[in-house]
C-alpha cells in the first residue's frame, strides 16, 4: 500500500523475540509452555542496584544528562576496563547507550560506508547482520564449525578479507555459541586485523558468564589492536537489567566523538536513572552476580549431559553466557509423532506443539542443523522441558 524505504524493508524482523512472543502467548491462553527462549536472565535485578535508582529519582536526577553519560558512569567504566580487562581509556573514550544493542549501532553507523564489508560470524546473533544492512554495509558470513568450538578459523578468516573488508565481528562469550576465545585465538585475530587495517567490534556482553577459560579483551593486545578495537559491552547480562537499557562502547576518542553525534540525534542520553544504578552495579558488590553465574553453570552441566543421552540430539559444553547449541542434524528427514522434520523450523514445531516446549530454531542464527536453548530459566524448567523432548523424540 505504501512506498516505504526499501532499506528499512530488507530488515527482518527479531526471529528470537518473535518466538518469545508466540510462547507467551500460548501461555497466556492458559498452555502449560516451557519456555528455552530467554535470552536474559531470570533473576532479579539485585537490590543494592534498584535502590541507587529509587534514591536518584528521590534526588531528582531525572534530566537529560550529557549524551555520552553522567561522569561518575564513565568513571566507573574505566575503572572497570582498566581492573578486569587491562584497558587504560579515559571518559573520553566512552559513550553509555540504551543497551549493547544501541551500543552497537552507533558502532556500525559511525565505521561503514555504503558496500563496506562486515565479516560476521556464523551461527551469529540474530541483529548483527541487520546493524550492517541498516548502515549501509554487507554482511560477509563466515562458517563457524562445532568441532572448533564454533570459533573463527584463522585460515577462512584470511580468506574472507578482501578490499572492501571494513570489521569483524568478535562475540566472545558468543550468543548462540557459547564459544569463548583465548589468548592465542585473540593474538592472531588481533595480528590479522592490524595487519590489514580492519575494525574489530568486539561485543564482550557475556564476559561475566564463563564456564572454562578466562575473559581476555582482544583490545588488550597491544596499542595497534586497541585503536582498531570498539569493545561493547553493558549491564543486562552480568547484572540483570536488561530492562534499564544502560550498554556502553569504548574505543578511540574519534570513533567515540562520531558514535556520540548519531547517538545525540537518534536518542540524546540513556536513561538518568537506569545510569546511576549502573554506577553502583559497577562499583558495588559484585558477590551476586558470582552466585548468578554459579546457578548458570549448575544448569549448564546438567543440560549438557541430558542433551547427550537424549537420541537425535547432540551438544558441545558452551564454555560461556547461557546457551546452548544443540545438533538436529540427526534428525532431518525423521518422522516424530507425524511431522516430517526437514528444518531447524519443523523441530521446534515438533516441540512446541507436541511437548510444549519452546526452543528457537538455528535458522534465526544462519546454522540450521541446529536448535538454541537458553539455560537462563530454573533447573525445574529445564529438567522438565528436557523430559518433553525427550518424550516426543521416543514417538
Ligand atoms: N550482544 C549480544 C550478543 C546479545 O545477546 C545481546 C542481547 O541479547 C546484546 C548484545 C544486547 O544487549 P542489551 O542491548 O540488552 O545491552
Amino acid at each position: 500500500k505504501y512506498n516505504l524505504s526499501k532499506k528499512a524493508l530488507g530488515i527482518s524482523p527479531s526471529l528470537t523475540l518473535e518466538i518469545t512472543a508466540k510462547a507467551q502467548e500460548l501461555k497466556r491462553q492458559g498452555v502449560d509452555i516451557i519456555g528455552f527462549g530467554a535470552g536474559e536472565p531470570d533473576y532479579n535485578t539485585p537490590e543494592n542496584i534498584s535502590c541507587e535508582a529509587i534514591k536518584a529519582i528521590k534526588e531528582g536526577q531525572t534530566r537529560y544528562t550529557a549524551t555520552s553519560g553522567i561522569p561518575e558512569l564513565k568513571a566507573a567504566i574505566c575503572r572497570k576496563l582498566l581492573e578486569d580487562n587491562s584497558l587504560s581509556y579515559e571518559p573520553k573514550n566512552i559513550l553509555v547507550s540504551n543497551g549493547a544493542k544501541h551500543s552497537l549501532f552507533n558502532a556500525f553507523s559511525a565505521i561503514l560506508n555504503p558496500g563496506d564489508e562486515v565479516i560476521v560470524p556464523v551461527p551469529y546473533w540474530v541483529s548483527y547482520p541487520e546493524f550492517v544492512k541498516l548502515a549501509d554495509g554487507v554482511p560477509v558470513f563466515l562458517e563457524t564449525k562445532e568441532s572448533n568450538g564454533f570459533k573463527y578459523d584463522i585460515e577462512e578468516l584470511k580468506k574472507a578479507i578482501t578490499p572492501k573488508t571494513k570489521a569483524i565481528i568478535l562475540n566472545s562469550p558468543s550468543n548462540p555459541t557459547g564459544a569463548v576465545y583465548d589468548a592465542e585465538d585473540l593474538a592472531a585475530i588481533a595480528k590479522l586485523a592490524v595487519e590489514k587495517g580492519i575494525f574489530v567490534v568486539s561485543d564482550e556482553i557475556y564476559e561475566k558468564l564463563i564456564y572454562e577459560g578466562e575473559h581476555r579483551s582482544i583490545a588488550s593486545f597491544g596499542d595497534d589492536i586497541k585503536d582498531l578495537t570498539i569493545v561493547i559491552n553493558g549491564m543486562s547480562k552480568a547484572y540483570a537489567m536488561t530492562g534499564w537499557r544502560i550498554g556502553y562502547a569504548a574505543a578511540h576518542e574519534d570513533i567515540i566523538k562520531v558514535m556520540t553525534n548519531v547517538q545525540s540525534h537518534a536518542t540524546s542520553n540513556p536513561n538518568s536513572i537506569a545510569q546511576y544504578a549502573s554506577v553502583e552495579a559497577l562499583n558495588g558488590s559484585q558477590d551476586e552476580i558470582e552466585k548468578m553465574r554459579q546457578s548458570f553453570e549448575q544448569r549448564r552441566n546438567y543440560m549438557v549431559e541430558k542433551i547427550n543421552s537424549i537420541e537425535g540430539l547432540s551438544c558441545i559444553a558452551p564454555k560461556g553466557a547461557f546457551y546452548i547449541m544443540a545438533n538436529i542434524s540427526a534428525l532431518k528427514g525423521k518422522t516424530v509423532d507425524g511431522m516430517k522434520l526437514e528444518t531447524s523450523l519443523d523441530v521446534a514445531a515438533l516441540f512446541l506443539e507436541k511437548a510444549n516446549v519452546a526452543i528457537v530454531p538455528g535458522v534465526a542464527f544462519g546454522a540450521d542443523d541446529f536448535i538454541r536453548l537458553s539455560y537462563a530459566t530454573s533447573l525445574e524448567n529445564i529438567e522438565e522441558g528436557l523430559k518433553r523432548i525427550e518424550v516426543v523424540l521416543k514417538k
